[in-house]
């Protein structure tokens, strides 16, 4: 097992209301952007996900932007992204989001295709 310790930790977050960005600048000195169509899709929650398999761009997700209402801190390794559709159930941990940074760059059929394991 790798120790928690040695995963970065948001320092910075940058969500403007209104915007279709979160920005997120880690311990470690990156800077990585997630469109919230990407982030809302990969929402790792059950509901969005039905299933225990890997994280998955999820059928579920509205096809627009989403705006963000609420980012909440979860314990030291997650963040609860409330959504302005009503959906508030994602708890995204700083592993995965450093993961899905990755996918930031890529055209949306692209995305669609990738998964992540849990
Ligand atoms: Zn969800």
């Amino acid at each position: 097992m790798s120790d928690p310790r040695d995963i970065p930790v948001p320092i910075e977050l940058r969500a403007p209301r209104g915007a279709v960005v979160m920005e997120i600048v880690w311990s470690d000195g990156l800077t990585t952007t997630f469109s919230h169509r990407l982030l809302r899709a990969f929402c790792p929650c059950a509901y969005c996900q039905g299933h225990q398999g890997p994280i998955q761009w999820s059928e579920t997700a509205p096809a627009d932007d989403v705006l963000i209402d609420e980012i909440e801190e979860v314990g030291l390794y997650a963040l609860r992204l409330g959504w302005a559709d009503g959906h508030t159930t994602g708890i995204y941990s700083f592993r995965f989001l450093r993961e899905l940074a990755a996918l930031a760059e890529l055209p949306v059929e692209e995305a669609k295709t990738r998964s992540f394991g849990r």
